[in-house]
């Protein structure tokens, strides 16, 4: 297949409202969308990733009001999350609709539903005919693809078009909160904060992620490995070893300058949270392209989006 890049929404949204599968540029990462109302088109997206079927995708809707098209039983906080949070990096697990296939949901009867903020995504979305389902894109289990060089890396022949926008702001996947319970619970960290969401729903509370198998996971995609380059990731405290393993093999990135910054190939330090966050997978994928062995991470402090690096540190170091 011809992987097609364009810089038109409305040539990308062309090749998604005839059945095919489209990368597109949002604020939190590159999403790879399907029409919800094409389920043969969402299965295109779990082949050309390798995602396993099992692990649902998140909806993406042009405009807050489109919730009511995509869940039902829309509850006191989830409203007041949508009131505050829409659009932007927020994902919401809702009863689903009628009009949302099991392919999306990977049969579940909840659905995640985004309305992202980038200005590109909102009119490529406005162009679609129905809302879009999008995981990431990028192959299963490597770092999201924050670039639309870095799709076309990866999903080059596999889909139909490529969206073309600037690198995505933020640079780390959206926070998700499941609202489907007596109590909302955040399921996976990201640039709207814990702190920002009890401000507006106290109640919300942190879901302890099941490792036992007779519990189904809360967010099936959890489990599974994620975000790793093919080096190896070194989760590294301020500064990082006085020795690292060292040699011209090995790359650095954190907010310090690491002890033995000339044992590293290459060394990048961030001048905020920020900026940790919007380049972290590049950088992983710039070292793959290098050929460097180990990534020395420093740990950012856990709080604000500090806290959603750690998340993705900590599970890419887990390996794939
Ligand atoms: P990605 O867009 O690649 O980050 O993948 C979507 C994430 O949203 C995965 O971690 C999924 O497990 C999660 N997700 C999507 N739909 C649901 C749902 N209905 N319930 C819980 N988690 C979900
Ligand atoms: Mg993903």
């Amino acid at each position: 297949m011809q992987t097609i890049v364009t810089d038109s929404p409305e040539e990308a949204a062309g090749y998604l409202n005839a059945g095919g599968i489209v990368a597109f540029p949002t604020e939190t990462v590159y999403g790879l969308g399907a029409g919800i109302c094409h389920p043969e088109a969402v299965k295109k997206i779990f082949r050309a990733k390798g995602r396993p079927a099992d692990n649902p995708l998140i909806v993406h809707i042009p405009k807050p009001e489109d919730i009511d098209t995509v869940a039902r039983e829309i509850g006191e906080a989830a409203r007041k999350l949508i009131r505050h949070f829409f659009p932007g990096p927020l994902t919401l697990v809702l009863k689903k609709s009628g009009m949302v296939p099991p392919e999306v949901t990977a049969g579940l009867d909840t659905v995640g539903i985004r309305c992202p903020s980038s200005i590109i995504a909102k009119s490529f979305l406005g162009f679609c005919h129905c809302p879009v389902a999008a995981p990431s894109a990028n192959i299963s289990g490597r770092p999201s693809s924050t670039s639309w060089k870095a799709v076309l890396y990866d999903l080059e022949g596999k889909i139909d078009c490529i969206l073309k926008g600037d690198p995505s702001d933020i640079g780390l996947e959206s926070t998700i909160v499941d609202c489907t319970g007596a109590q909302p619970l955040l399921l996976r960290t990201g640039a709207v904060t814990i702190e920002e969401l009890q401000s507006v729903v106290p109640e919300i509370g942190t879901a302890v992620i099941s490792s036992n198998d007779d519990e189904p996971p809360k967010s099936p995609g959890l489990k599974y490995p994620h975000y790793a380059p093919v080096a190896r990731i070194r989760l590294c405290a301020t500064g990082g070893p006085v020795a690292p393993e060292a040699d011209t093999s090995s790359a650095w990135i954190g907010l310090t300058q690491p002890h033995a910054s000339a044992a590293f190939a290459i060394v990048r330090q961030c001048g905020t949270t920020g900026e940790y966050a919007r380049i972290l997978f590049d950088f992983f994928r710039q070292c793959d392209a290098l050929g460097i062995d180990t990534i020395y991470c420093e740990l950012p402090p856990d709080e604000g989006i500090g806290r959603a690096i750690r998340d993705r540190l900590t599970r890419a170091a887990a390996g794939r």
